[in-house]
C-alpha cells in the first residue's frame, strides 16, 4: 500500500514558524520579534516573555513535555539537554512554565565540550543565547516523547564563541555590511540588507543494519579499515541516477516526510556514483537556517534509516576503492528587495556591479584559499580531496565559456563589449522541441565553480557542518568587497571607479581560475607554477589559522578573534588525532581478535589437507602454495600490527597537540595503510565462510 502524504498540510507542522508566530502573537509583539529578526538588535525582555509563553502552549498541544537550548558546538554536531516545562507549586502539584529568560538564555554545564583551551574544566561557565532568526521545532525523540528545540549560539562566560553558529552569524552580519556599501555607491538606495543564502547537497551511503553491526569498523570509526573490493564497483555507471529500489524508496519517503514536517524543504533525491550511495538536496534557505538544516538532514537521515533497519553512513570514506560522500555548497548573496548579486543577467559584459562582485569573489578566493581548503578539513575529507573523485586539494575557480570571455575581453581590451549566448540546442528528432541552452557547459571537477547565479563549493565532506566553510566564505567576500567600496566611496565616478578596480583585480588574480580537468596529473603541475597552494591533509591546513593575515581578517570583521582562532585550531589538531587514534585501535581490536584467530584456524584445517593428501600420495602442491601464500601476509600482517601498536602508543603519549597529530599522520596513519595491505590480501585467499565479517560485496549489494 502506497501512504499518501498531504504535503502541504505538513510541511512546517512541527516549526514554530512566521504562520504560527503570526497566529499566536498579538500583533505587536509580532511585529517587535519580525523587525529583530529582519534587521536584527536586542530583543525587548517583555516580547521574549510573550514569546516564550506562546511557544511553550503550542509546544505543548504538540505533545511537548521539555525544551532544549539546541546548539552546535566545536564537535560539529548538535547538543541538547532537556529541561521539562514543570513548576512546583505550593500544594504540592506542579504547573507547566516557560519564561523569556527561559527562552532568551540557557546555562548548560557543557564543560565536556572541546574549547580547545578556551575554558578549564574548573571555569565551566557557558551560556547558549537564542538565535531568533532561525525558528523553534519540536522534536520527536526516539522513544516517543517531544521537545521543543530552540536553535541557540553557545559562548563562554567571557563571550568566546563555542560553537559553530556564533561565527557564522558574524560572518553574515559583516557580508551585509560590505555588500549593503558596494549596492549603495552602484545607487540602490532601497535594500537594507544583504543576506547569503545556502543549498546543501548531502551525499549519503544507506547499510543493512544486521550487516553493518557485524564489523567494528564501521561501528567505531564510521567507515570500514579493512576490505577487499568486491568483483564489481561503481565502473559501469549503472547506480548514478539509477531507479531506486524500493527498501531505499520506501526510506526516502520517510525521510522526506520527517524533514517536510520540521520545515526542511527536502527536493531533490537521487542514486549517487557508488553503490550504495545517494543524495538528497533542499532548496536553498539563509544560510543559518540552512546551516541548522543540514544538521537536522543527517540527524533525520540516519534515525529514519533504523526504522529500515538500514544504517545511514555519513562518513566522506566509508569505502575504499569507490566514491566517498560530499556536501555542495551552493552560496550566493542577495539583498532584501530580492536582488541576487550573482545573478550576472542576460548580458554579464554590461553588468558592472556583478563583474566588481565577481572580481571581488576572485581575489577572496585567490588571497584567503588557505581559509577556505581549511574550511573543508576533517580526517575523512583527507581521502578524497585530490583522490579524482572530489575536486582536488587545490583552490581554482571554475567561471565558465561565457563569463571567462568577458574577462579576457576586458584584460585584454579594456573593455568588454559583448557576451556570449548559449544558443539553441537541436536534438534532431523533429517531437522534441529545441530550447536555449545554458552560456556555459558544467564542470563536475572544480572546487570552486560559477553555476548561473551562484558559486558551489565542492570540497566540504559529508559529515562536515557547513557553518565553517559559509563563515570563511562570507568574511573573505565581505573583505575584498571592503576594500572595492572603500575606493567607490572615495571617487566622484563611482561606476568608473568599479571598472577600473574590476579590471585591476581580475589582471591580478588570473591565476585563480581554472576550467580545465581538476583531476588531471598537469593540473597539479600548472598549478604549482602558478603558485597556487596544494595544501593535501588537514594537519597541514589548520595551520592558517592562526597565521597574521587570518587573524587580522577575522579581528577586522569582528567574526572571530585571536583566541577564538586558536582555539578552533587546537580543537581541530585534538580531533584529528583522536579520530586516527580510534582507527587505529579499531584496526588493532579486530586484527588480534577477529582476523589473526580465523587465518590461524583456516591454515590449521589447510596444513592438515595437506598432510593427509600427501598420506595417501596425491598432489599437495595447491594446497601447499596456498598455505605458503596465506602464511607469508600472515607474517606481514603481524609485524605491521606490532609496529602500529608501538606507533599508536607513542602517538597517544605525546601532549602537544600540533606534535600528535603530526606524529598521528606520519606514523600511525601510514602504517594502517601497511597493516590493511596484507589483511585485504588474506580475505582473497581464505574461505569466505571464516572470513570474520561481512566483505565489501555483502556491504554494498543487499540492500
Ligand atoms: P545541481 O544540478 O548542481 O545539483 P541544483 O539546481 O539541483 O544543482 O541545485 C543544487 C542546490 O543549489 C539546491 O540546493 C538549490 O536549491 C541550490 N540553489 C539554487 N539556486 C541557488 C542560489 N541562488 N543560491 C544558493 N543556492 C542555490
Ligand atoms: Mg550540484
Amino acid at each position: 500500500m502506497v501512504k499518501k502524504i498531504d504535503v502541504a498540510e505538513i510541511f512546517g507542522s512541527d516549526v514554530f514558524d512566521d504562520a504560527t508566530m503570526k497566529e499566536r502573537l498579538p500583533k505587536k509583539i509580532y511585529k517587535e520579534l519580525k523587525q529583530t529578526i529582519s534587521v536584527g538588535g536586542e530583543l525587548d525582555s517583555h516580547v521574549a516573555e510573550v514569546v516564550a509563553n506562546a511557544m511553550k502552549d503550542w509546544a505543548i498541544e504538540k505533545g511537548a513535555t521539555h525544551y532544549t537550548h539546541w546548539f552546535q558546538p566545536l564537535t560539529g554536531i548538535t547538543a541538547e539537554k532537556h529541561d521539562a516545562f514543570i513548576s512546583p507549586t505550593d500544594d504540592g502539584g506542579v504547573i507547566l512554565e516557560f519564561s523569556g529568560k527561559e527562552l532568551i538564555k540557557g546555562e548548560p554545564d557543557g564543560s565536556s565540550f572541546p574549547s580547545g583551551g578556551l575554558r578549564a574544566t574548573f571555569e565551566a561557565r557557558g551560556y547558549t543565547a537564542w538565535d531568533c532568526t532561525s525558528p523553534a521545532f519540536v522534536h520527536e525523540t526516539p522513544s516517543g516523547s517531544t521537545v521543543l528545540c530552540i536553535p541557540t549560539i553557545f559562548c563562554s562566560y567571557t563571550g568566546e564563541a563555542l560553537d559553530k553558529k556564533t561565527p557564522l552569524l558574524r560572518s553574515m552580519e559583516a557580508l551585509s555590511v560590505q555588500a549593503l556599501r558596494i549596492v549603495r555607491a552602484f545607487g540602490d538606495t532601497e535594500a537594507q540588507k544583504v543576506t547569503t543564502s545556502v543549498g546543501p547537497e548531502q551525499e549519503y551511503f544507506l547499510v543493512d543494519r544486521d550487516t553493518y553491526n557485524q564489523r567494528e569498523d564501521l561501528i567505531f570509526a564510521g567507515r570500514t579499515l579493512f576490505g577487499a573490493p568486491a568483483p564489481k564497483g561503481q565502473e559501469l555507471d549503472d547506480h548514478y541516477f539509477g531507479s531506486i529500489k524500493e527498501r531505499v524508496s520506501s526510506y526516502m519517503n520517510d525521510l522526506n516526510e520527517e524533514l517536510w514536517k520540521l520545515g526542511v524543504t527536502a527536493k531533490t533525491q537521487h542514486n549517487e556514483v557508488a553503490p550504495a550511495q545517494h543524495e538528497l538536496a533542499p532548496i536553498y534557505n539563509t544560510t543559518n537556517i540552512a546551516t541548522d538544516h543540514n544538521q537536522l538532514i543527517m540527524e533525520t537521515m540516519k534515525k529514519v534509516a533504523l526504522r529500515h533497519n538500514l544504517v545511514c553512513l555519513l562518513h566522506e570514506k566509508p569505502f575504499a576503492g569507490i566514491n566517498g560522500s560530499g556536501k555542495h555548497n551552493n552560496w550566493s548573496m542577495s539583498t532584501d528587495t530580492g536582488v541576487n548579486l550573482l545573478d550576472p543577467g542576460v548580458t554579464p559584459h554590461q553588468n558592472k556591479q556583478f563583474l566588481l562582485i565577481l572580481s571581488a569573489i576572485l581575489k577572496a578566493v585567490d588571497e584567503y584559499a588557505p581559509l577556505l581548503r581549511e574550511s573543508a578539513a576533517n580526517p575523512g575529507n583527507d581521502h578524497r580531496l585530490g583522490a579524482n573523485e572530489a575536486p582536488p586539494a587545490i583552490i581554482s575557480i571554475f567561471l565558465g565559456e561565457q563569463l571567462e570571455d568577458v574577462l579576457n575581453q576586458l584584460c585584454e581590451k579594456g573593455e568588454a563589449t559583448s557576451s556570449k549566448v548559449g544558443g539553441k540546442l537541436d536534438v534532431g528528432v523533429s517531437t522534441v522541441p529545441s530550447f536555449m541552452k545554458d552560456a556555459t557547459d558544467r564542470n563536475r571537477t572544480s572546487p570552486f565553480a560559477f553555476t548561473g547565479n551562484k558559486f558551489e563549493f565542492r570540497m566540504v565532506g559529508s559529515t562536515a557542518s557547513i557553518a565553517d566553510p559559509n563563515t570563511v566564505l562570507n568574511t573573505i567576500v565581505a573583505e575584498t568587497l571592503r576594500q572595492a567600496a572603500d575606493v567607490l566611496e572615495a571617487s566622484d565616478d563611482p561606476i568608473m571607479a568599479a571598472h577600473d578596480l574590476t579590471k585591476k583585480w581580475i589582471g591580478e588574480h588570473i591565476r585563480i581560475i581554472f576550467n580545465g580537468n581538476g583531476y588531471s596529473e598537469e593540473w597539479v603541475e600548472e598549478a604549482e607554477r602558478r603558485g597556487l597552494p596544494n595544501i593535501k591533509n588537514m594537519v597541514d591546513a589548520l595551520g592558517c589559522l592562526t597565521e597574521e593575515y587570518a587573524v587580522e581578517l577575522f579581528e577586522r570583521h569582528k567574526v572571530m578573534t585571536r583566541v577564538e582562532l586558536t582555539s578552533r585550531q587546537e580543537v581541530g589538531y585534538e580531533t584529528y588525532a583522536k579520530a586516527i587514534n580510534i582507527e587505529a585501535r579499531t584496526m588493532i581490536d579486530m586484527t588480534k581478535k577477529e582476523i589473526i584467530p580465523a587465518v590461524i584456524k583456516y591454515t590449521t584445517t589447510v596444513a592438515q589437507s595437506v598432510a593427509a593428501v600427501k598420506a595417501v600420495g596425491a598432489d599437495a602442491s595447491v594446497q601447499e602454495a596456498s598455505l605458503a601464500d596465506i602464511s607469508k601476509n600472515l607474517v606481514a600482517m603481524n609485524a605491521a600490527l606490532e609496529k602500529l601498536e608501538a606507533a599508536t602508543d607513542k602517538a597517544a603519549s605525546i601532549e602537544e597537540p600540533k606534535a600528535q597529530a603530526i606524529a598521528y599522520r606520519d606514523e600511525v596513519f601510514t602504517t594502517m595503510s601497511e597493516l590493511r595491505e596484507p589483511a585485504d590480501a588474506l580475505e582473497m585467499l581464505v574461505d569466505k565462510s571464516v572470513w570474520p565479517f561481512p566483505t565489501y560485496g555483502d556491504l554494498l549489494f543487499n540492500v
